[in-house]
């Protein structure tokens, strides 16, 4: 059950049978990060962001946007000001990259065990039944550790971090996560959860070419 401090935006209806999907964080992914945006004129999209989710279209890929939105419970902005940059975004994408879905966290650093609040997998998790989105096949791009957690912990194909917004600082936790999840990981059994691997992005624009270097699992 959904809470005052969390929101989703559905925009299209869900997949006729299981699809993969490209999760993507919004601040520091697909706009630049501005500390707590509320004001729609100062969105900016990253380099990549529309031709990325353009081709996300081509691929058949529901474009699902997961953000942590901590403003919201700090009081710094409401959610109407959190829907009018999201309103900006999708008019600077244009038609030809359109979204999914937004799935957004407002709680802070003390959310409940539960919430929506990255790392925990739960709004991935809510996206996959609202739009009958296969995990098991589907990429997160991320620019924080938190975001690669869950995408880890819901399962999915495979992991991305790019080096804009928080990425140049995340950077090393991101790589020292994966190393010591990777060896952690050879030590268990096969039955539990597989670590997907980890790419990494200088930008959005790198994602087509990490890409090639593995099957389609479209
Ligand atoms: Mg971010």
């Amino acid at each position: 059950m959904k809470t005052a401090l969390e929101q989703t935006r559905l925009l299209v209806p869900p997949s006729c049978r299981p699809t993969p999907a490209l999760f993507l964080d919004r601040d520091g992914v697909v706009i630049e990060d501005c500390h707590h945006i509320d004001d729609p004129s100062l969105v900016r999209l990253c380099r990549g962001s529309r031709k990325l989710i353009a081709s996300a279209k081509s691929y058949g890929w529901p474009v699902v946007i997961v953000t942590n939105q901590s403003g919201i419970s700090r009081g710094l902005f409401q959610w109407k000001d959190f829907d009018t940059v999201n309103d900006r975004m999708q008019q600077l994408l244009g038609s030809d990259a359109p979204l999914a879905a937004i799935y957004a966290n407002g709680y802070g650093p003390d959310a409940p065990a539960h919430s929506w609040r990255k790392p925990n997998p739960q709004m991935i998790l809510e996206a996959s039944k609202a739009l009958n989105l296969d995990l098991q096949r589907s990429f997160l791009i991320g620019d924080r550790l938190s975001d690669l957690h869950a995408g880890a912990s819901a399962g999915l194909f495979r992991l991305f971090h790019v080096l804009t917004g928080h990425g140049c600082r995340s950077r090393e936790s991101v790589i020292a996560w994966h190393r010591m999840a990777s060896q952690a990981s050879a030590c268990v059994e096969q039955s539990s959860p597989r670590l997907p691997a980890l790419e990494l992005l200088n930008t959005l624009e790198d994602f087509e070419l990490a890409l090639l270097k593995h099957a389609n699992p479209a």
